[in-house]
């Protein structure tokens, strides 16, 4: 039995395969450039590349990849990973919408 809190949907790759993703982004997080040393564990962050159809997994961080899954990462982070504003948030559709009254105002 394997622990982890990834999603079943998504296809675990070979830790092979992992490790050659790694090494071509330096075993550093692809956000904050912070190596596997550094972070202790990067975390595979699926992105998918909406050209392709495919799925592409990249190195992060945890922090970063919470972030990611949350849809918090800003337009410059992003834009590290080739994606933008608009097409992250299609990509998490999961994330939650704030809560507002009929007129529009935020629930605090
Ligand atoms: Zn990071």
């Amino acid at each position: 039995m394997t622990f982890s809190d990834e999603p079943k949907r998504r296809k675990p790759i070979s830790k092979s395969e992992w490790e050659v993703i790694k090494a071509s982004h330096n075993y550093s997080c692809v956000i904050c450039g912070k190596t596997e040393k550094k972070v202790g564990i990067l975390v595979q962050a699926h992105i998918k590349a909406n050209s392709r159809g495919g799925s592409q997994v990249l190195p992060m961080c945890a922090t970063h990849h919470e972030m990611y899954d949350r849809g918090l990462l800003s337009a410059a982070q992003l834009k590290k990973i080739g994606l933008t504003k608009k097409s992250s948030a299609k990509l998490v559709p999961k994330q939650k919408k704030k809560e507002t009254y009929f007129d529009g105002s935020e629930v605090v």
